[in-house]
């Protein structure tokens, strides 16, 4: 089935405001006392989706407004709400009912941005591997991973843009995940078939929303399970722009949290996981994000399987991509 379902990333309880006629952002803003840069990235991500191509308003629409100084100060703390509180919570229906509610416990990476962008999806399953009677599809996969990696960076404050989106699926607590083909590329744009044409169109996406957030830390991440041969097992690899520094950057810091991780878990297995300039790659050529690609692994190899397979790795592998982006934001 396909949706047309309005898909914002996350949306937020509190204030809100109708725009005026002719009424811009920063003049909505500027009206209700909310006068900064930072009020202005905060509007956008309380606001994805529902603003014009171009970023504006449309005259009598309701729009989510930041909060005020005093109340971001606050939160700004690492609070710990008792149960049932909603200050700082957001509601993300993209992660499924289970998952919807995301409680902000910091705000360390507030005024990062990420264009998160999940391989393959909608017609294209990408690579599929077989696991017994059951077949994986590397699209469905990487989705999952990418989720659970946009919510650890939503707890912290970040501002973050899933790129695919699917109305139905989302964090899947299973270890074989249903094939579908209706992901959407953000915010609710059907995807072609074509490789070259799914591609321009959600980095033709992510670099519209990066205008917007000009002067802001932006970064993409194109997460992939790869397909090699079935014997070749493969860790985690990183590609970035041959002449990105920011990029190769980012992708050295992820790398260097699954090196140590590695190290930690598996002591009597060296990491061969690398970083690599791969300049040809759609995604890394054409983002004006600086971007990483990552392959999470061989979709067709039985020892990496399980690195996908279990949902507590999914978690893991999304929790540890987070630690590398955090240590990159840390070190801008
Ligand atoms: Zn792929």
């Amino acid at each position: 089935m396909f949706c047309l379902f309005a898909l914002p990333v996350f949306s937020q309880r509190g204030p809100t405001a109708v725009a005026r006629s002719g009424e811009g952002a920063h003049a909505l803003l500027r009206r209700n006392g909310l006068p900064d840069t930072r009020h202005f990235q905060q509007f956008l991500t309380l606001n994805q989706g529902r603003l014009t191509a171009k970023g504006g308003l449309i005259a009598g629409r309701t729009y989510r407004l930041p909060a005020r100084g005093k109340a971001s100060q606050a939160a700004a703390t690492p609070a710990r709400h008792p149960a049932g509180s909603s200050a700082a919570a957001l509601h993300a229906p993209v992660f499924g009912s289970k998952y919807s509610r995301v409680r902000v416990l910091d705000r360390s990476m507030r005024g990062a941005v990420y264009y998160l962008s999940p391989g393959h999806g909608g017609p294209d399953p990408g690579a599929v591997g077989k696991y017994g009677p059951h077949r994986l599809a590397e699209d469905e996969y990487a989705y999952d991973v990418t989720l659970r990696l946009a919510r650890r960076l939503m707890e912290h404050g970040a501002t973050v843009y899933m790129l695919v989106q699917d109305p139905n699926d989302g964090i899947r607590d299973e270890q074989f995940l249903k094939i579908d083909r209706d992901e959407v590329t953000y915010p609710r744009q059907r995807i072609p078939l074509n490789q070259l044409a799914r591609l321009r169109q959600r980095i033709t996406q992510a670099n519209k929303l990066h205008a917007r957030h000009k002067g802001a830390y932006q970064r993409l991440l194109a997460l992939h399970v790869d397909s090699r041969s079935q014997g070749q097992k493969i860790d985690v690899f990183f590609y970035h722009h041959a002449n990105s520094t920011a990029g190769a950057r980012t992708a050295r810091n992820i790398h260097r949290v699954f090196t140590n991780r590695y190290a930690r878990s598996q002591p009597n297995r060296p990491y061969s996981g690398n970083v690599l300039p791969r300049s040809s790659l759609y995604e890394v050529r054409n983002s004006h994000a600086p971007a990483v690609f990552m392959e999470l692994g061989n979709i067709h190899n039985t020892r990496d399987q399980p690195r996908f397979l279990l949902p507590d790795n999914r978690q893991a592998l999304a929790n540890w991509i987070y630690e590398g982006l955090r240590a990159d934001y840390k070190g801008r």
